[in-house]
C-alpha cells in the first residue's frame, strides 16, 4: 500500500509508489503514464494504422475496460479509425452476465458499439458443461477464445483485434513457455503475435503489454470505468499462478524485474525468429485459420 502522505512531484497526493523508479505518481499524473506508455508501444510497433477498423476484446474485467477506454480517449478524434467492442460469453454460471453488464455500461458510456456472442451459439458448448467432462477447462476456453474472437472479428470487418495484455501477463507467458520449452508458442508472443497475414486471420495487438497490471486497475479507477473484479470460478491452481507469485516475489525484491523480462524477450525475438514467414492453413472441418490440417478447437470438441 502506498503511504497516503507522500506527495507527487506536482504536490498532489500520491496513490502510488514505483518502487523501480523511486518516485511518488498521483492520479493525473499516473493517468498520463499510463496513456503515454499506450501511445509509445502502439507507435514504436506499428500497431495502428491509417483506416483500421479496431475490434477491442472486452472481458468486463479492468484491463479490457482500461484498453477500450484508452482507444476511445486517444484516438476518438481520428475520423480514419473505427472503434467497436467485442465480448465473449464462455457459458460460465452467472459469472460472465455481471461481466457483460459492465461491459455494456462502459460501452454506453463511451458510445462505442459493443457485439457479443457466446460459445453456445458459435460452438454449442458452454464451459459448464465442458468442466463436468475434462479437468482441462482453461485450455478449452482459451482454444475456444482465441479461434471465436478471430472470427467474429473478422465477421465484423476488423482490421485489428486488440486484447488486453498487460506487463504481468507477458512476463508471466515468457516464463511459462520457458519452462515448457514451447518454442513455437515464445515466437508467437510480443506485441503484435501471428503477423502472417491470411485474410482469415485477423492480427491481433497488445498495446498495454508494457504496462503494469497494479497501474491499469488504479487508471480504471481513477476513471470511474465500470468493470467487474471477480474472478472465473474455474481458475485454480495451475503453472501460471505459481509464475505469476514467483515473479511478484522476485519484482518486490528487485524493482522492475517485470520490465526487464519484456524487454530481454523484445531483444532476443529478434534474433531468435526464424526467417521463413510460413503461411496458414485453412482447417479441413471448420475453414479457419490454423498450422495445423484440423485446428485446435475442432480437435478439442473431437475429444468431448
Ligand atoms: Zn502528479
Ligand atoms: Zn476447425
Amino acid at each position: 500500500m502506498v503511504d497516503l502522505t507522500k506527495k507527487c512531484e506536482c504536490g498532489r497526493p500520491a496513490i502510488l509508489y514505483r518502487k523501480y523508479e523511486g518516485r511518488y505518481y498521483c492520479d493525473h499524473c499516473l493517468s498520463k503514464q499510463v496513456e503515454r506508455n499506450f501511445k509509445k508501444t502502439i507507435g514504436i510497433n506499428r500497431l495502428i494504422e491509417k483506416n483500421d477498423r479496431i475490434c477491442v476484446a472486452l472481458s468486463g474485467g479492468k484491463d479490457s475496460s482500461s484498453l477500450l477506454y484508452l482507444f476511445w480517449k486517444v484516438f476518438r478524434n481520428r475520423k480514419d479509425l473505427k472503434i467497436f467492442a467485442l465480448i465473449i460469453d464462455e457459458g460460465i454460471g452467472n459469472y460472465r452476465k455481471k461481466c457483460i453488464k459492465k461491459a455494456e455500461k462502459l460501452c454506453e458510456n463511451l458510445n462505442i458499439k459493443l457485439h457479443k456472442t457466446s460459445f453456445k451459439k458459435e460452438i454449442g458448448v458452454t464451459i459448464d458443461k465442458i468442466a463436468k467432462k475434462t479437468t482441462k477447462t482453461c485450455t478449452y476456453c482459451g482454444v475456444f477464445k482465441r479461434y471465436l474472437l478471430n472470427k467474429k472479428a473478422r465477421e465484423l470487418g476488423a482490421t485489428k483485434l486488440a486484447v488486453a495484455h498487460n506487463l504481468d501477463d507477458e512476463a508471466q507467458a515468457i516464463i511459462m513457455n520457458v519452462i515448457r520449452c514451447d518454442l513455437k508458442r515464445f515466437e508467437r508472443l510480443g506485441p503484435m503475435p501471428g503477423i502472417i497475414r491470411d485474410k482469415k486471420f485477423v492480427p491481433r495487438v497488445k498495446p498495454l503489454r508494457n504496462i503494469h497490471e497494479k497501474e491499469l486497475y488504479l487508471y480504471a479507477t481513477v476513471h470511474k470505468l465500470p468493470f467487474s473484479k471477480r474472478h472465473c470460478p474455474y481458475s485454480k491452481d495451475n503453472v501460471r499462478r505459481d509464475v505469476r507469485t514467483l515473479i511478484n516475489n522476485i519484482e518486490e525484491k528487485y524493482p522492475g524485474t517485470k520490465i526487464q523480462i519484456v524487454k530481454f524477450y523484445d531483444a532476443i525475438i529478434k534474433k531468435i525468429k526464424i526467417k521463413k514467414k510460413g503461411k496458414l492453413k485453412h482447417c479441413k472441418e471448420c475453414g479457419e485459420p490454423t498450422n495445423q490440417e484440423i485446428c485446435k478447437t475442432c480437435e478439442l470438441l473431437k475429444r468431448i
